[in-house]
């Protein structure tokens, strides 16, 4: 993998336009599908770049962004067939400031389609494999993002994380991957799945790497009626003796667990470990995918075909109209969501699966909180297996119960970063570090420490 340092030595070396030549061929000779799109126009930049122009903390790096995050006059599917030419007219927050700190966009990722899904599996571009195994997926739903850091077919990118679409792509990719306090990242731009639990966050090589891209697309914007209004800042310090929480009912396989075990014997040489118990995760995986797909159904009523989407101008009822557009432009996940959607919120159903999902989601906050008063930081292996092999998780059922790790976070809202522990068969395994609403530095700093650690026993 590249980090940022090594990209500008090989910038030093061998010139922008040849390291950047380079890198679009790499991505375009790939076997891995990571990307959707590549960014023609970012040889524009690179000349920019030459010719001293572009400025700021980014300046000359290439980034890789989510398909479901705009950008104008560069298309952008969110991995749906429905979207297949959809060019937007304007830059998502977080593109305006990845452009205004000189960043180069090479391209947006692959993703599942309107990110629903833990494997890439329902893009309608085809799935993501994984770098270190090629029968193996990359994880969902930002699994270009997480593939093409590990590939070094970009330096830096971006997912965004609705119940772990970060995070899982991360473990399984061997980067490091973080989902942002929820308001800390603007969502303005970003395509809506389920707008209250999900943000954009960076993907890196490096824990100081994704720590610089969170500077760049963290604060203030008044187009996010969600956004916490803040910049921030990394201010990494190594503290000794923190309390670090193991979150009881988060667990996986014998070949994750003896890699996170591995990992809790490194940690308990400097810092105090204790176990902690967060009752409500039992009901947490029903109550995110209520709430989710109940958000989803309304959030997607938007492709008519009129405003968004395919059009069929031979039509002229509108029912007719509408359910032609979208039976062909959906793929069966999002159906399926849309339809367990709609049930959840209808008329009879309302109080005994989304209210209840509600009053879930209450009580896994309570346990985040309780939890994070007694410990400075909690952690959790980040996915309960291996990455899977493509077409293991037949029914949807089963994948579901792989974000069983990954979606409490995203009830509570507090940030969690994915790190890469101990292989296993070859494979990466990652671990969740969990912290309060806005500690993103304790969490970094952690993790700086940590990944140094890790690096040396290695
Ligand atoms: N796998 C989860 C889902 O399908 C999470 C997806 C995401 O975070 N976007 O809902």
């Amino acid at each position: 993998m590249l980090t940022i340092s090594d990209w500008k030595e090989k910038v030093e070396r061998e010139g922008a336009r040849d390291s950047i030549d380079e890198l679009i061929e790499r991505i375009k000779k790939s076997k891995l599908n990571a990307f959707i799109t590549i960014n023609e126009d970012c040889l524009r930049d690179v000349e920019k770049f030459d010719n001293g122009e572009l400025k700021g903390k980014l300046a000359g790096i290439p980034v890789a962004v989510k398909d479901c995050i705009t950008t104008e006059g560069l298309l952008t599917t969110c991995g749906s067939k429905i979207l297949h030419d959809y060019i937007p007219p304007f830059d998502a927050h977080v593109v305006e400031r990845l452009k205004a700190e000189g960043a180069i966009i090479v391209g947006k990722t692959n993703m599942d389609e309107f990110a629903m899904g833990t494997t890439t599996e329902t893009s309608y571009y085809g799935v993501v494999r994984n770098p270190h195994d090629l029968e193996r997926v990359a994880g969902g739903s930002s699994g270009g993002s997480g593939a093409c850091i590990a590939a070094e077919e970009s330096i830096l990118s971006l997912g965004s994380d609705t119940g772990g679409s970060i995070r899982c792509p991360a473990s399984f990719c061997g980067v490091v991957g973080l989902k942002p306090t929820y308001g800390l990242v603007s969502r303005y731009g970003l395509i809506p799945y389920a707008n209250s639990l999900e943000q954009i966050g960076p993907f890196a090589a490096s824990v100081d790497d994704l720590a610089l891209l969170l500077e760049v697309i963290a604060g203030p914007d008044e187009r996010d009626s969600t956004n916490a209004r803040r910049e921030f800042k990394y201010n990494p310090k190594e503290r000794k003796n923190l309390r670090i929480g193991v979150i009881k009912e988060m667990g996986g396989n014998d070949y994750v667990m003896s890699s996170f075990e591995e990992v809790v014997e490194v940690i308990k040489k400097h810092h105090t470990v204790g176990e902690v118990s967060m009752p409500s995760f039992k009901y947490a995986l029903a109550a995110y995918y209520i709430i989710a797909m109940s958000e989803a159904s309304s959030n997607l009523a938007r492709y008519d075909g009129v405003r968004y989407g395919l059009s069929d101008e031979t039509l002229s009822s509108w029912n007719v109209f509408f359910s032609k557009v979208r039976a062909e432009g959906f793929g069966d996940e999002v159906k399926r969501r849309i339809m367990l959607g709609s049930y959840a919120l209808s008329a009879g159903y309302y109080g005994k699966y989304y209210l209840k999902a509600l009053k879930v989601r209450t009580l896994v906050v309570r346990d985040f909180k309780r939890a994070l008063d007694d410990f400075d930081l909690l952690i959790a292996p980040t996915m309960p297996a291996l990455p899977f092999k493509i077409g293991e998780l037949a029914d949807p059922l089963t994948m579901y119960k792989a974000d069983v790790n990954t979606v409490p976070i995203n009830l509570a809202g507090v940030p969690s970063l994915s790190l890469p522990i101990f292989e296993r068969k070859g494979l990466p395994v990652g671990m969740q570090i969990i912290g309060n609403y806005f500690e993103e530095n304790s969490i970094l700093s952690f993790a700086k420490w940590l990944e140094k650690e890790i690096k040396a026993v290695s």
